[in-house]
């Protein structure tokens, strides 16, 4: 089964702690667009000198860096049988990038996983990270930001992917291994 798969939800909603156990599950990289420019924050490359201002500020990087970025990512070996996209697309012209990288490719989406959570959830497990792990982009203003961006311009995606009859809406909150369940359930 070739499982070419998108993760959506709000920060704090649990995308990066169940991309890695649903790619390992479906033998799939995990490819997350905030750990990519992360690492390139930190091996201060000039992606990340570039990305460092937008995240910080709890902005979406430019599409055409951030497309530019998953085209070449997704054009590497061991994405070609099928990958799990984390934090991408974000935006309505990276979805239409994402269409033409696809087709140029000659594959299609299996499927669009929506990771649902409150609000007031997601605040209170984005702002338990920040003590613990000490983001740049976790303090509780920007927090805020972040999630009203999600909501301004990512959460209307998943009409695009249910209209296509891709969207999966999965409940994000409970036990880890119980939401993994649920996804991998959804996917069947
Ligand atoms: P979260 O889901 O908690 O917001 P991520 O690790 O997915 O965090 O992303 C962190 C930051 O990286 C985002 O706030 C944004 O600045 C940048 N980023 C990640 N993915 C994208 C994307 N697809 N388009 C634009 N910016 C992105």
């Amino acid at each position: 089964m070739s499982s070419r798969i998108i993760l959506i939800g709000p920060p704090g909603a649990g995308k990066g702690t169940q991309a890695a156990r649903l790619a390992e599950a479906l033998s799939i990289p995990a490819i997350s667009t905030g750990d990519i420019f992360r690492a390139n924050v930190k091996g201060e490359t000039e992606l990340g000198k570039l990305a460092k201002r937008y995240m910080d500020a709890g902005e979406y990087v430019p599409d055409e860096v951030t497309n530019k970025m998953v085209a070449d990512r997704l054009s590497q070996d061991d994405a070609r049988e099928g990958f799990l996209l984390d934090g991408y697309p974000r935006t309505a012209a990276q979805v239409a990038e994402l269409d033409r990288m696809l087709a140029e490719a000659g594959t299609e989406l299996s499927g669009v996983v929506e990771l649902t959570a409150d609000t007031d959830e997601v605040v209170a497990r984005l702002l338990a990270r920040a003590e613990k792990e000490g983001r740049s982009d976790d303090s509780e203003d920007v927090i805020r930001h972040r999630l009203d961006v999600y909501a301004e311009q990512t959460q209307p995606l998943t009409d695009i992917y249910r209209e296509r009859g891709l969207l999966r809406e999965v409940d994000g909150l409970g036990e880890v291994a119980e939401i993994t369940d649920r996804i991998l359930a959804a996917l069947r």
